[in-house]
């Protein structure tokens, strides 16, 4: 559509940044504008309609794609934290960044079985959907599916924590 072709539009390209030789991918511009937010949203959600009765949106960009979900699928919402931030974590999974390592924590708050469906801004190496989809398993809840506005092709994060639904690809 021709809303969804102005949202793609409006994702920044921004070279060096957060370190020499990234290119980043910014969704700031594409968030800020309703019609570009709304057919984002519908988009990311559209394969799954149905099939979830809650979004999870793993910190920090996914949590402003997971409370716009929320309220346009009619589910709550759980947050997928890094490690410290939440008072009782009910469960953790440490995993390998591209320097480093990092852990991502969730509280106990949904049933066991409770269908989940897990956002987040970007798809690059996989590593990060992963782990939240690892987090997910260990509380045993049902992972409805894992849905990107973007995906970076080249990274084949597919085969990392495929399949993953993209709005956009690149
Ligand atoms: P991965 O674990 O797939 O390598 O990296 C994905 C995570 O890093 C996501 O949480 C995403 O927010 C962040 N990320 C990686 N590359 C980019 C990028 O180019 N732009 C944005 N906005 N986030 C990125």
């Amino acid at each position: 559509s021709q809303a969804l072709q102005r949202a793609e539009s409006l994702i920044a390209t921004i070279p060096d940044f957060p370190e020499p030789g990234i290119l980043f991918r910014d969704i700031s511009p594409l968030l800020a504008n309703a019609d570009a937010l709304r057919a984002s949203v519908d988009a990311l959600i559209e394969p799954f309609a149905g099939q979830f009765d809650v979004v999870a949106g793993i910190e920090a960009r996914g949590f402003l794609l997971a409370g716009a979900v929320a309220i346009a699928a009619g589910v709550g919402m759980a947050p997928i934290r890094k490690a410290g931030k939440l008072p009782r974590p009910a469960a953790s999974v440490d995993y390998a960044l591209e320097y480093g390592r990092a852990s991502i924590e969730m509280s106990d708050d949904l049933t066991p079985g409770t269908r989940v469906l897990l956002v987040d801004d970007i798809l690059a190496t996989g590593g990060t959907l992963r782990a939240g989809q690892q987090l997910l398993a260990e509380l045993d809840l049902k992972l409805a599916g894992t849905a990107v506005l973007m995906e970076l092709v080249e990274l084949d994060g597919q085969a990392a924590c495929g399949p993953v639904h993209s709005v956009f690809q690149v």
